[in-house]
């Protein structure tokens, strides 16, 4: 058995990011996977769920912690196919995810690297395994394409 590389499993997340921009939902997805299985997915949709913390992050991990009935995920790896905010970089650690693989950086409000390193900071009693720039191109073309589509359609309605 050969295990599929990040690079596949990354390739869900975008399929679920391409969910969230038919719903006019900033394009970003998530899934969870555990022994070579997608235990959880997710992606973004606050505006159509009317809730601020329905990132794709956030929505992966609710839906693998119902899956398994454990709000632990032990020696899962999420993968998200931008740079976690935040709030999701704390969700992160609450449910013990073992390690965080990530597409695109944010230099915005990315929490990883661009504004600061959250999981490695010395207070966490959890330790997040991370890297990111996996499909990187793939995971911000996305984002840009939403933007400028978006533009477009501002423009064409003034
Ligand atoms: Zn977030």
């Amino acid at each position: 058995m050969t295990e599929k590389d990040d690079c596949y499993w990354m390739q869900q997340a975008l399929l679920l990011a391409q969910q969230a921009a038919g719903m006019d939902e900033i394009p970003v997805g998530a899934v969870v996977v555990k022994d070579n299985e997608i235990i959880g997915s997710g992606f973004n949709q606050p505006i159509s769920l009317c809730d601020p913390t329905a990132h794709a992050e956030i929505q992966a991990l609710r839906n693998a912690a119902n899956h398994i009935g454990n709000y632990r995920l032990n020696s899962a790896t999420l993968y998200v196919t931008l740079e976690p905010c935040g709030m999701c970089a704390g969700a992160i650690v609450h449910s013990r995810i073992a390690r965080l693989v990530y597409g695109a950086t944010e230099p915005k409000a990315g929490v990883i690297v661009s504004q600061t390193q959250q999981l490695d900071k010395a207070y966490l009693n959890h330790k997040v395994l991370y890297q990111g720039g996996v499909c990187a191109e793939e995971c911000s073309e996305i984002i840009s394409v939403f933007f400028s589509r978006r533009r477009a359609e501002k423009k064409a309605h003034s």
